[in-house]
């Protein structure tokens, strides 16, 4: 598989879960602090799963 393959690949899971999480009333919420994500962002980034707070925030686990 080529990087493009790879991406185009990558892409489409993110869109399938987006659509899973609108199927379940998730959309637009964010997976780590359960605040809703800006609509300014999800305009930019349609498969974005965390708001802003928690994306530039350091991964913990
Ligand atoms: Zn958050």
């Amino acid at each position: 598989m080529d990087g493009l393959q790879r991406e185009a690949t990558a892409r489409l899971a993110e869109v399938d879960a987006a659509v899973a999480r609108v199927a379940e009333g998730r959309y637009g919420i964010c997976e780590s602090c359960g605040g809703r994500i800006a609509s300014g962002r999800l305009e930019v980034r349609p498969t974005a799963t965390f708001c802003v707070t928690c994306a530039s925030r350091p991964v913990r686990r």
